[in-house]
């Protein structure tokens, strides 16, 4: 079931569809002679997340007829995904419990993540790390299910089948934003792999030749792994995972990802950050820099979102 945008939904959500696609440039792009546009799924909403908006798409859908009493979701103190469905939740008037890695939080300062999520009326549920390693065991589920009362269990990220339609709609918007206009690569993070299987999963015409994924985390071969368990046998349009720009792995950065994002922050009205953005728009600037991307390429890089974990870094300030 497709929502559409005039929809009572989204308007509810004040969700900002088709998220802006423009043209930008990166540091060594001009001199290469390459053409570069981003896709502003940052802009899709000033709280959700633009990644997991799409990820999460049809599930809040069909929940905005039918509401589940309790949905849980698991992730990491500073998770884009936690906070977006927590928003959700909370604007939907469900009740919600974010099952978080890490120890026990006494006497510590909660992530500011953690806090809008509490400040929604949502619950916290700590687990320690050999408990959270056991997130897709379904016994393990009904367990925290049952303990917690709820009816509905979301796996971290979003990232689930259900996610992959909403994530292609991208290529709809693309196409009818620039109807004109041939992508050679698009560029994005990786880290559960689920958005890079909505994109490359071809049930529709696309206007991108090739995708191009920035693995965030170290995870050569499993990543790829992932993508492939989300496609089964689909046809699906080229892709290959660059593993040479995760500055050290998750949410881990290197002194010149900071002064390129830094630089780069300060340079240009759209902001990046250094766990998923920041990493994106480095390897497609390095492959530019490089010759990997031929002179004359266009190419679209895909901004996630994911600012509000930026806060980690104490940079910016997302509003609630
Ligand atoms: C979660 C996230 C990603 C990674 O998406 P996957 O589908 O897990 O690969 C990329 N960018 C941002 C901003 C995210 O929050």
């Amino acid at each position: 079931m497709r929502v559409k945008p005039e929809s009572k939904f989204l308007t509810d959500l004040a969700i900002n569809l088709p998220s802006p696609l423009e043209q930008i440039s990166l540091p060594d792009s001009a001199a290469k002679g390459v053409e570069v546009w981003c896709k502003r799924d940052d802009l899709i909403h000033p709280i959700i997340s633009g990644n997991k908006w799409r990820k999460l798409q049809q599930t809040l859908a069909s929940w905005y007829s039918c509401p589940p009493s309790h949905v849980i979701s698991f992730g990491g103190p500073y998770s884009n995904h936690l906070h977006a469905l927590a928003f959700c939740c909370a604007q939907l008037e469900i009740t919600f419990t974010a099952i978080v890695r890490g120890k026990y939080l006494q006497n510590q300062v909660l992530s500011p993540t953690l806090q809008d999520i509490c400040h929604w009326q949502g619950q916290l549920h700590f687990v320690n790390k050999t408990d959270y390693q056991r997130r897709t065991e379904p016994a393990y589920i009904d367990e925290l299910k049952n303990f917690l009362q709820a009816d509905i269990c979301i796996p971290e990220g979003g990232s689930q089948s259900a996610a992959l339609q909403g994530v292609a709609e991208i290529h709809k918007e693309v196409s009818y934003q620039q109807p004109e206009l041939m992508f050679d690569f698009a560029f994005l993070p990786v880290a559960s792999g689920a958005s890079l299987a909505g994109l490359v999963n071809k049930h529709q015409a696309t206007s991108i030749n090739a995708f191009i994924g920035v693995a965030v985390l170290k995870g050569e071969s499993y990543l790829e792994e992932l993508v492939e368990q989300f496609l089964g046998q689909e046809q699906h349009t080229q892709w290959h995972i660059e593993h040479e720009y995760h500055h050290g792995g998750y949410a881990k950065t290197s002194a010149d990802l900071l002064a390129f994002c830094e630089h780069y922050n300060a340079k240009n009205s759209l902001q990046i950050e250094p766990v998923y953005s920041g990493k994106c728009f480095w390897a497609a600037n390095d492959m530019i820099k490089t010759g990997k991307i031929r002179p004359g390429s266009r190419v679209l890089l895909l901004h996630t979102g994911g600012l509000q974990g930026n806060r980690a870094y104490k940079r910016i300030n997302v509003s609630k």
